[in-house]
C-alpha cells in the first residue's frame, strides 16, 4: 500500500509565512533574479506588494512606513546592484532611526565566497554591516523563521534602524517538510519593548527644570516616532514652557500653538538656560549645541532611548534614558502641581521676539512677484493645505526644503516628512508612496527640480497604483538655481531650461499642470488633493531665486580661483 506523500513547502513560501505571522502586510521592492517568485508568492499570500522602478525609492518607502507605523518597513531587492541601490535607503533609515528591513536575494554562496565570478556576485551581508544596525544571512531553509524574527527585533528594539537580511537563491529554492517548516516560524513578541526611566533620572530632570529661568523644550523626530502625542502636549501645556519642534516634529503640537517658539528659533537657542531635548540629537541640524548659536552656559536634560547618545556633543546634566512614551508618562506622574512653571517674563520675551520675526517675514511672504520665488510659491501651497491638516507633506530639495520648513505649518503629528538627519536628496517619491500606502490619505510632495530628478521615474509607480499623490516641482531650472537663458554648455548647477515636468506624468495617465502664478499654483494643489488622482504640478520659479547650498552655504568649500 502506498503511503501518503509528505506535504512539503519551499523557502519562498516560508519567507511569506514568516512575514505574515509577524503582522507584515506590505512589501516594497523591485523584482528580478532570485526574488521574482518571492514577490508573487508574497502577493498570493495576501501581503501587498508595491513594485518600484528603483530600489532606493522602494527602500525609502519602506523606511518612512516604518517611521509612521512603528513596524519595520520591508524592502525587497535582487542581488548585488539591486541590493546596493537599496543600501542607500537602508543607511538613511539607520541614520534617521527608522525601523526597516532590507531583504535581498543573493547568488551562489560557494561561488561568491571563492570569488569565482557568479551572476551579480557580492558578499552582501559583509557589505551591509557598516550601513545597518545589524546584518544577517540565512544559510538553511529551516532558519528562515529565525532570520525574519531576528531582523524584526533588531530593527525595532531600542533606537530603531535599518537591518539587512540576506537570502541566498539556494535557500529560497530549498524544500522542507511542511510540519517542520511550520514549527520553524517565530512570531517576534514585543519587538519594541518599553524602556522605563529610573525614578532618579526623572527626579533629577524635574529638579533641573524647576530651577530654570528660561527653559526650553526641544522636540525631535524621536518624539514624533514615539506616538506619545497626548502626554507630550500635556507636559508642554502644564509647564507652560516654550517648545521648539525640529522639522519632522512639527505638528506634534499644532504650529499655531501659543507656546511654539519656532518663529523665535535663534532667540531661544541663544537665551535658554535649561534645554530639555526630547528625541532630538545635538547634531549639525542643531549646530552641535555649540556657541555662537547656543548659550555656552546652557544646561541640558536629554530624553532618549539610546544611552550612548548622551554627552555626544555637550555635557548632559540630566539624562533620562527611556522610551519617550514611558518618560513623558513618568514626568507627568512625578511632577508636583506648580513644580515646573515657565516664568511670565521669559514667555513674554519669547512671544515678543516671535511677533517681531513674523512681522519681518510678512513682507517677503506676502509679496507676489512674477516669476514666483520660493516664498510666494510656498505661500500658495500653504494656503491650499490650510483646510486639509490630514494631508501628508513630503518636502525635499535645498532651498525648497529650507524655506518649506519655515513656511509650511503643520497641525497633525507625523505629517511632515523630509530629508532628515542626512539632508538626503531624492527621498520625495519613496516617502510619498510609503505615506500614501500606510495612511490612505492624500500626500503633497514639494520638491525642487533637482531633488525630483533623483527619483522622478517613480511617478509611473504612483500612477500604476493610482495613489493620491500631488507632486509640486519647484522648477528653477537648476540645482540651487538656474543658468542665464541660453547658457551652453550648461554650468554644473544648471538643469534643462524651462523643462515641462508636468508632461512626464501625462505619459502614464496622470494629471499634469503647468503654473507660473501663485494663485494658479494654490488652485492646482487644492484640485490635486480634492481629485485624489496622481497629479504633477510644474511650478515655474525664478531661475535666479535660490542660494547655492541653501541655508548651509558655510559647509561648501569655495575656491577663490574659480569665477
Ligand atoms: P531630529 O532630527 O528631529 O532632531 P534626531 O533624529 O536627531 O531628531 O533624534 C531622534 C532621537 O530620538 C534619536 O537619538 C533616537 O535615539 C531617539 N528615539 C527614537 N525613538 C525613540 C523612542 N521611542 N523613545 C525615545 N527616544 C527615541
Ligand atoms: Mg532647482
Amino acid at each position: 500500500m502506498d503511503s501518503q506523500p509528505t506535504a512539503m513547502t519551499d523557502g519562498l513560501h516560508l519567507v511569506a509565512d514568516a512575514l505574515k505571522i509577524n503582522g507584515i502586510d506590505t512589501v516594497y521592492g523591485v523584482i528580478g533574479i532570485p526574488v521574482t517568485d518571492l514577490a508573487r508568492v508574497i502577493q498570493e499570500d495576501g501581503i501587498r506588494f508595491y513594485g518600484f522602478r528603483h530600489e532606493q525609492s522602494a527602500g525609502n518607502a519602506a523606511a518612512i512606513a516604518g517611521f509612521l507605523t512603528q513596524k519595520p518597513g520591508i524592502c525587497m531587492t535582487v542581488s548585488a546592484p539591486g541590493f546596493l541601490n537599496g543600501l542607500v535607503a537602508l543607511a538613511n533609515a539607520t541614520t534617521n532611526c527608522f525601523p526597516m528591513v532590507l531583504i535581498s536575494g543573493s547568488s551562489e554562496r560557494h561561488i561568491v565566497d571563492l570569488e569565482q565570478g557568479d551572476f551579480e556576485e557580492m558578499d552582501q551581508m559583509a557589505a551591509a554591516k557598516s550601513f545597518a544596525k545589524a546584518s544577517y544571512r540565512v544559510n538553511r531553509i529551516e532558519d528562515i523563521g529565525v532570520g525574519i524574527a531576528r531582523a524584526i527585533h533588531a530593527a525595532c528594539a531600542g533606537r530603531p534602524g535599518g537591518v539587512y537580511l540576506d537570502l541566498p537563491a539556494a535557500v529560497l529554492g530549498s524544500v522542507l517538510e511542511l510540519g517542520v517548516a511550520k514549527k520553524s516560524l517565530i512570531k517576534a513578541v514585543e519587538p519594541s519593548p518599553a524602556s522605563i526611566p529610573s525614578a532618579e533620572s526623572v527626579t533629577r530632570a524635574l529638579n533641573l527644570l524647576s530651577k530654570a529661568e528660561k527653559p526650553l523644550i526641544l522636540l525631535g523626530k524621536g518624539a514624533a516616532y514615539a506616538q506619545a502625542d497626548k502626554d507630550i502636549r500635556a507636559f508642554v501645556e502644564k509647564t507652560g514652557i516654550p517648545y521648539l519642534p525640529m522639522s519632522m516634529a512639527k505638528g506634534l503640537l499644532p504650529d499655531d500653538h501659543p507656546q511654539s517658539a519656532a518663529a523665535a528659533r535663534s532667540f531661544v537657542l541663544k537665551n535658554a538656560d535649561v534645554v530639555m531635548l526630547v528625541g532630538a540629537r545635538l547634531n549639525w541640524l542643531l549646530s552641535h549645541g555649540k556657541p555662537p548659536t547656543w548659550n555656552p552656559d546652557t544646561r541640558f536634560i536629554q530624553v532618549d532611548i539610546a544611552a550612548h547618545e548622551i554627552d555626544s556633543n555637550r555635557p548632559i546634566e540630566a539624562p533620562v534614558v527611556a522610551d519617550i512614551k514611558s518618560a513623558m508618562a513618568a514626568f507627568l506622574a512625578a511632577m508636583k502641581p506648580g513644580q515646573v512653571k515657565a516664568s511670565a517674563a521669559w514667555v513674554g520675551a519669547v512671544t515678543e521676539q516671535k511677533q517681531k520675526n513674523v512681522e519681518k517675514m510678512a513682507a517677503r511672504l506676502n509679496a507676489d512677484p512674477t516669476p514666483m520665488n520660493f516664498s510666494s510659491a510656498l505661500r500658495a501651497v500653504r494656503n491650499a493645505l490650510a483646510s486639509r491638516p490630514d494631508v501628508y507633506v513630503v518636502n525635499d530639495g535645498a532651498n525648497t526644503l529650507d524655506f518649506g520648513r519655515n513656511i509650511l505649518d503643520m497641525k497633525e503629528p507625523r505629517h511632515r516628512l523630509d530629508s532628515g538627519t542626512w539632508g538626503a536628496m531624492g527621498i520625495n517619491m519613496g516617502y510619498s508612496i510609503g505615506a500614501a500606502v500606510v495612511s490612505n490619505k492624500p500626500v503633497v510632495v514639494i520638491a525642487g527640480d533637482s531633488a525630483f530628478g533623483f527619483c522622478g521615474m517613480e511617478i509611473e509607480t504612483i500612477c500604476r497604483y493610482k495613489l493620491p499623490v500631488t507632486t509640486v516641482i519647484f522648477n528653477n531650472n537648476g540645482i540651487y538655481r538656474g543658468d542665464k537663458p541660453d547658457t551652453f554648455p550648461p554650468t554644473p548647477t544648471g538643469l534643462y531650461q524651462n523643462a515641462r515636468y508636468d508632461k512626464m506624468i501625462e505619459a502614464f495617465g496622470g494629471v499634469g499642470v503647468h503654473v507660473e502664478r501663485s494663485a494658479d499654483l494654490q488652485k492646482a494643489v487644492s484640485d490635486g488633493i480634492a481629485s485624489g488622482k496622481p497629479t504633477l504640478i510644474n511650478a515655474a520659479i525664478d531661475p535666479t531665486a535660490g542660494t547655492e547650498s541653501g541655508h548651509i552655504t558655510n559647509l561648501n568649500p569655495k575656491s577663490t580661483l574659480v569665477s
